[in-house]
C-alpha cells in the first residue's frame, strides 16, 4: 500500500486512532450505550515512548502496560507528560512494590496475597491504587485471573484493603470466531459485575474488550476498552503473549 508508506508515523497512528474511535462510537450506537460512556485505553506495551507521547499530544493521558521493566522506562522518559498508567500485565509477587509505587490503576489482580502486597506497599502520600480483579471467565487452565467461584471473597477482601480502590473487574476471554458467543463470555463478566454491585460493592469499572473483540465487549456493558495493535500496528512476536508469563521484563 504505498500510500500508507508514504504517511507519517503520526498521521498513520492518528488514522488508526480515529478508526478505533469510530468503531467504540458506533458499537455504542448500535448496542444502546449512553454516547461516550466507553472509556478506549491505549495499551502502549512493546512501543516507544514517542509513540506514547504522540498519542498524548492528541488529549490521551492513560496507557496500559505489560511488562514492568519496559513501563518504568517509558514512564522515566515521559515523566513531564503528567500520564495515568495502567498495569495490565500479570503480576508476580516481586512486581508489587513497583506496581504500587509507580501506576494508578492495576487491571490484574487475581489473588488476595497480591491484592495485600499492592495495599501494604502503596506509598502513603499517593491516593489508593485503583484495582481491577481479573477474572478467568472462560476457564482456562494456561489463563490468569480468579475463577468465578473465588471472586465473591476475592471482592470483599480487597474492598477492606485500605491501599486499594475496588474499581471493577477485567478479563481477557478465549477469542470465538462467531459474535453471540464472543458475546456470552463477556455476559458472563457483566453478571459477576452486577452481582457484586447488588452485593454492595459499587464498581464502575467494566475492563474488557481488545482490538479483535471490541464491539462484543461493548454490546455487554463494557466501560473501559483496552486496545493495542489496532492503534498501534501489530505487535513483534517477543516471546510472550497478551496472558503468557511477561519474562522479558
Ligand atoms: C496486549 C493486551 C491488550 C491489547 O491487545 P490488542 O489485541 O493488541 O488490542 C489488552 N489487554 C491486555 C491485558 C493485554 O495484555
Amino acid at each position: 500500500m504505498p500510500k500508507i508508506r508514504s504517511m507519517t508515523t503520526r498521521q498513520l497512528l492518528e488514522q488508526r486512532l480515529a478508526h478505533v474511535e469510530r468503531r467504540i462510537r458506533e458499537a455504542e450506537i448500535r448496542f444502546g450505550r449512553p454516547p461516550g460512556c466507553v472509556q478506549l485505553l491505549p495499551v502502549s506495551k512493546t512501543r516507544p515512548a514517542a509513540d506514547i507521547a504522540r498519542l498524548a499530544s492528541t488529549g490521551y493521558r492513560a496507557f496500559g502496560e505489560s511488562y514492568l521493566q519496559e513501563a518504568l522506562g517509558k514512564q522515566e522518559a515521559l515523566t513531564g507528560l503528567d500520564l495515568e498508567w495502567h498495569f495490565i500485565g500479570p503480576i508476580q509477587s516481586n512486581k508489587t512494590r513497583p506496581i504500587a509505587h509507580h501506576f494508578d490503576w492495576a487491571h490484574s489482580v487475581d489473588r488476595e496475597k497480591i491484592a495485600r502486597r499492592l495495599s501494604a506497599q502503596r506509598p502513603a502520600d499517593l491516593s489508593p491504587l485503583n484495582v481491577c480483579l481479573q477474572v478467568n471467565i472462560s476457564a482456562e487452565a494456561a489463563k490468569s485471573g480468579a475463577s468465578p467461584d473465588a471472586l465473591c471473597a476475592l471482592a470483599s477482601c480487597v474492598g477492606a484493603l485500605p491501599g486499594l480502590r475496588l474499581r471493577g473487574l477485567m478479563a481477557i476471554p478465549a477469542r470465538e470466531s462467531d459474535f453471540e458467543r464472543q458475546r456470552a463470555a463477556f455476559r458472563r463478566l457483566r453478571e459477576a459485575f452486577d452481582i457484586l454491585n447488588a452485593d454492595g460493592l459499587a464498581l464502575d469499572t467494566l475492563s474488557m474488550g481488545m482490538s479483535g473483540d471490541l464491539e462484543a465487549a461493548i454490546a455487554e456493558g463494557a466501560t473501559l476498552v483496552r486496545v493495542g495493535s489496532d492503534i498501534f500496528g501489530a505487535r513483534k512476536k517477543i516471546g510472550h503473549g497478551a496472558n503468557g508469563n511477561n519474562s522479558v521484563s
